[in-house]
């Protein structure tokens, strides 16, 4: 299985992280923020630091305190009085939880379905796990689109509908969407929950940009729609929701028969979730009805996504306004450089936007993702027509990065 191309090529993070760039480029490449998890969700990890308990293996379900807050929390979400016990699943990360979902119930074959472009983990946890990538495109706005927002990507229904076969055994759902930020709307996902039910499969709805959707746009839960709840296992990140991605952790919630598998394969994986941190993310859900968090955060976000998009603007690059999650897909189909431009070997054999992505990150200084990265090997040169920018920084960093990008121009 380690032969998969894909699997073993280094991993477009690695090419694009700022140790391999100038040192004063500014990375607005993977999705990490450049500013802090706030004050009193610190506070938590601290105070779990001082308790001996919370420094040892925790269950493998996940720290008590932690499901607890979970359930109060996403419980009202899902329109369920959720069982800490059955229910919820503490994951190291949401990657790993997806891993364990494929474990728990891919067999030798069993197909996947998801829409491309898909976050490129998906591919080597579903090829090491023995199932098969199955892709539907996310069609992007029509070229000469002038204003688009991240929902003129869109799919059809009966493309979902053409690629189902006997093998297929679940579909990932990924809303708010990474990389194109689109917000799957309630028709679009009712369409998607007919077919699971229709053919029989499983759906695994990554949610992790779920605190960010914008504009007053409503992020729309698969799993609260009639029978989907027994077919439908969520996928949540305190990384996203607490500017928090180096603490690795996640959770899955889902019904008792597809959790108790999965706890299964995620147990004898990792075991349990790193502890003192888990408890400090109880803290955080615990606290954030009262400090109004998320509500604020969204304001901030939105903030940095419009000073990024203004840059854009100003070039008068072709973007689609992204409303959820912290990406934006530029299209850089016109930016070239001299044809003996020095690129370094490990771009060889990559797709265009490799080149383009490498060639502003060292002229401009400001560090993005080829979009081809989220492409299978068949379809990639659609993906080379955009660069993937992160705006989860501070606000004077994406003004910063945003005169640098007047460069492009
Ligand atoms: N989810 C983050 C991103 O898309 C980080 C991905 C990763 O580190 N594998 O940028």
């Amino acid at each position: 299985r380690l032969k998969d191309g894909r699997a073993l090529a280094e991993d477009v993070w690695s090419i694009y992280n700022v140790a391999n760039l100038p040192a004063d480029c500014i990375n607005l490449g993977q999705g990490y923020m450049n500013f802090a998890p706030p004050a009193w969700v610190k506070k938590a990890a601290d105070e779990a630091l001082e308790d001996v308990s919370a420094n040892h293996y925790s269950h493998p379900k996940g720290r008590m305190r932690l499901r607890k807050a979970i359930k109060n929390q996403y419980g009202p979400l899902l329109n369920r009085d959720l069982d800490v016990e059955s229910e919820i699943l503490v994951t190291s990360g949401a990657n790993e939880g997806m891993y364990s979902v494929f474990t728990a119930f891919l067999n030798d074959g069993d197909e996947v379905i998801m829409f491309e472009p898909f976050f490129d983990q998906y591919l080597p946890s579903i090829v090491f796990n023995s199932g098969k990538c199955v892709y539907v495109p996310l069609h992007p706005p029509s070229e000469s689109k002038e204003g688009a927002t991240s929902n003129d990507w869109t799919i059809d229904l009966e493309e979902v509908r053409r690629a189902i076969t006997p093998r297929t055994r679940m579909i990932i759902v990924n809303t708010p969407h990474n990389p194109v930020g689109k917000v799957f709307t309630r028709e679009e996902l009712e369409g998607i929950a007919a077919l699971a039910k229709e053919f029989n499969f499983l759906v695994l709805s990554d949610e992790v940009y779920d605190c960010l959707v914008y504009d007053g746009k409503e992020h729309v839960r698969i799993a609260t729609f009639p029978d989907m709840w027994e077919r439908t296992i969520s996928v949540y990140s305190a990384g996203k929701s607490f500017a928090a991605t180096g603490w690795r952790v996640g959770w899955l919630i889902g019904p008792k028969t597809l959790i108790a598998p999965t706890l299964a394969a995620c147990t004898r994986i990792v075991f349990c979730s790193n502890s003192p941190l888990q408890e400090a993310v109880a803290g955080g859900l615990e606290q954030v009805k009262t400090r109004h968090f998320f509500e604020t955060q969204v304001k901030e976000y939105e903030e940095r996504r419009d000073i990024l998009c203004a840059a854009f603007d100003k070039l008068g690059m072709k973007y689609a306004l992204p409303q959820g999650s912290y990406f934006v897909l530029l299209d850089i189909s016109e930016v070239v450089w001299p044809d003996d431009y020095n690129f370094p070997k490990s771009l060889d054999g990559r797709g265009r936007d490799f080149k383009a992505c490498w060639f502003i990150a060292m002229e401009v200084g400001v560090s993005s993702i080829p979009v081809s990265e989220f492409y299978c090997a068949e379809h990639c040169s659609i993906g080379e027509r955009f660069a993937r920018f992160a705006f989860c920084k501070d606000n004077e960093t994406l003004k910063k990065a945003s005169e640098r990008l007047q460069n492009l121009g």
